[in-house]
């Protein structure tokens, strides 16, 4: 039988250029002489699919992979920050992650396929921009803080506002996000991650809920919602939290609440799925996520 041929790279490589930095001074002074030009090459898992797909519009590249300073995952009693070269492999094996931030250890481990999982970081993940990714909803739930890194100093910013528009982040050409940094004063009793996508592995969300919540005798005393892939951006449902926010978890809240979240939201119609049936996802979830704070 005739073999199948394999089909062809769309990409030219030898078109492309990828520098290994000698530190992280020297990628920033690179990325400070030239704004835009060098763009940051992490794990790679986005890049490449883009490189095979012919649609790599960037022509040179300076790996990260080998910069120590990018690396680990440090505790502090006020913060766990994430260096932004860690993995989802690593995220799922952190102890003190899973303790207090058992959102984020959901979100790596539905992330991809385990070769994903130990090469994809949360760095590349927040960067690439993709309202459908997995872990910004709960990053956001967590009230995640990033530092932006340039040659001229670094700047802490709260991931809510980094999201400015669809696939635009407050990213300059010449900075690189060096670190992610979670507050752990936060002491949630209830959290609550689901991705529904077309299959349980290996699937793009279709939609993607994380929330967190404190409760005193059926009260909800505080509560974070987050949902990926029903708008432009990742968002905090702002809305919805505050009309569960201090209250009684009884029928006609949840009801009061599905409305709210139906206005937030802005799901579309595209080739994963269809506004309609997002919307009636992220309300169930949203049912779902009520549910789980009763019991
Ligand atoms: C088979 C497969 C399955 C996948 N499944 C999922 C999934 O289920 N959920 C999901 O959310 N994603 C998924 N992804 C997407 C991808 O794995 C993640 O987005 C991953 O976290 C990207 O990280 P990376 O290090 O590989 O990024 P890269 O591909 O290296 O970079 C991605 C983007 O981020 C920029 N960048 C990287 N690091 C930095 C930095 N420190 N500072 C500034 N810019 C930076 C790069 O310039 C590039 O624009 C999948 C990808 C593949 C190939």
């Amino acid at each position: 039988m005739p073999r199948a041929k394999a089909a062809p790279m769309r990409s030219y490589v030898p078109g492309y250029e990828l520098l290994e930095p000698r530190n992280l001074s020297d990628a920033l002074e690179r990325m400070a002489g030239q704004p835009g030009d060098w763009k940051p090459f992490a794990g790679g898992t986005d890049l490449m699919v883009l490189l095979e797909a012919g649609k790599l519009l960037h022509r040179k590249f300076l790996s990260l992979w080998k910069l120590p300073e990018l690396r680990g995952i440090a505790v502090t009693p006020e913060h766990v920050t994430l260096n932004a070269l860690t993995t989802y492999s690593e995220i799922r094996r952190h102890d003190v992650l899973r303790r207090e931030f058992p959102l984020l250890c959901q979100a790596a481990a539905e992330t991809g396929s385990i070769a994903t999982q130990n090469r994809g970081t949360l760095g590349g993940n927040i960067a690439n921009a993709s309202p459908a990714a997995d872990s910004p909803p709960a990053l956001l739930v967590y009230d995640g803080e990033l530092e932006l890194v340039s040659a001229a100093g670094a700047r802490w910013v709260p991931y809510r506002g980094f999201w400015k528009a669809y696939k635009q982040i407050d990213l300059r050409g010449e900075e690189l996000i060096c670190a992610i940094r979670l507050p752990r004063s936060q002491s949630f009793s209830k959290h609550f991650y689901r991705k529904v996508g077309t299959r349980k592995a290996q699937a793009i969300s279709k939609v993607c809920f994380a929330g967190a919540a404190r409760m005193d005798g059926g009260r909800i005393t505080e509560v974070r919602i987050a949902l990926g892939s029903v708008s432009p951006t990742v968002l905090r449902a702002a809305e919805t939290e505050k009309i569960l926010r201090g209250e009684k978890l009884e029928p006609p809240l949840l009801h009061a609440a599905q409305q709210a979240l139906a206005r937030e939201i802005a799901p579309i119609d595209d080739i994963r799925s269809t506004a309609r049936y997002r919307l009636r996802v992220a309300q169930n979830l949203l049912a779902e996520f009520c549910e789980s704070l009763a019991g």
